[in-house]
């Protein structure tokens, strides 16, 4: 799932400064689900900007709303946003760009996109994809060298990696456990070759159509 957090209130209201009537809009798929962007969320965040706005003494009306998916047509169609000069959105980067696009309103981030990323435990993710659009991960056991990677390399460890850890200090090294999990599925040979540069025309791409299977730039 996509992986976002709530920006800082401070940045949220600059932002607003000189709206009348804002839709705070909740989206309920990957935003719900990382607790930044479900009712809940929606809820308590017009709470908080309604008490910093006020001790500004600046005054903005709130109204809130979730969509099922900010990143699709359908439902951003058949949102109701009469009367609103600005939306504030709690969905990602594409649920903001898809807000913005189709509603002709000024529409603002509240939310931060971080990264892809897997589940480790009740509201902990890990980052496993960058969205690079040429994968390896059949080639690197499921580890992302370009995610999990300090360095991003694809042929590694380099010469930084310590009794496992990555030099950084702050996780452990990628590619010492890409080639213990190649060693463990009796991988291990598939590593002896160096791999060739990725082909980085794909990361590119800035859109992709099923009927055509194929992107365009
Ligand atoms: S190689 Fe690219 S597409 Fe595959 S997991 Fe890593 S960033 Fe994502
Ligand atoms: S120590 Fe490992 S994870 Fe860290 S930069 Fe080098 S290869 Fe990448």
């Amino acid at each position: 799932m996509v992986v976002v957090t709530a920006k800082q209130l401070d940045e949220i209201v600059h932002m607003l400064a000189g709206r009348r009537r804002v839709l705070l809009l909740g989206c309920n798929t990957c935003a719900a689900v990382a607790l930044a962007g479900g009712d809940r969320e929606v809820e308590t965040m017009i709470q908080a900007l309604q008490l910093a706005i006020s001790r500004r003494g600046m005054t903005v009306e709130f109204v809130g709303g979730v969509l099922q998916r900010q990143c699709e047509p359908e439902y951003v169609e058949a949102m109701d946003a009469e009367d609103i000069d600005a939306i504030l959105s709690l969905g990602c980067g594409a649920g903001v760009a898809m807000l913005a696009a189709q509603t002709g309103i000024p529409v603002y981030p509240a939310l931060d996109t971080l990264f892809i990323g897997a589940a480790q435990g009740l509201g902990s993710w890990r980052a496993e994809c960058s969205a690079c659009g040429s994968c390896v991960l059949g080639e690197t056991a499921g580890i992302c060298p370009v995610t999990r990677c300090a360095k991003g390399i694809l042929n590694g460890p380099c010469g930084g990696v310590n009794d496992g850890e990555c030099e950084l200090g702050d996780r452990p090294c990628a590619w010492v456990e890409i080639h213990e999990r190649l060693e463990s599925q009796g991988r291990g040979a598939s590593f002896a070759h160096e791999n060739p540069p990725k082909d980085d025309s794909a990361g590119e791409m800035y859109q992709w159509d099923l009927s055509a299977k194929g992107g365009s730039r």
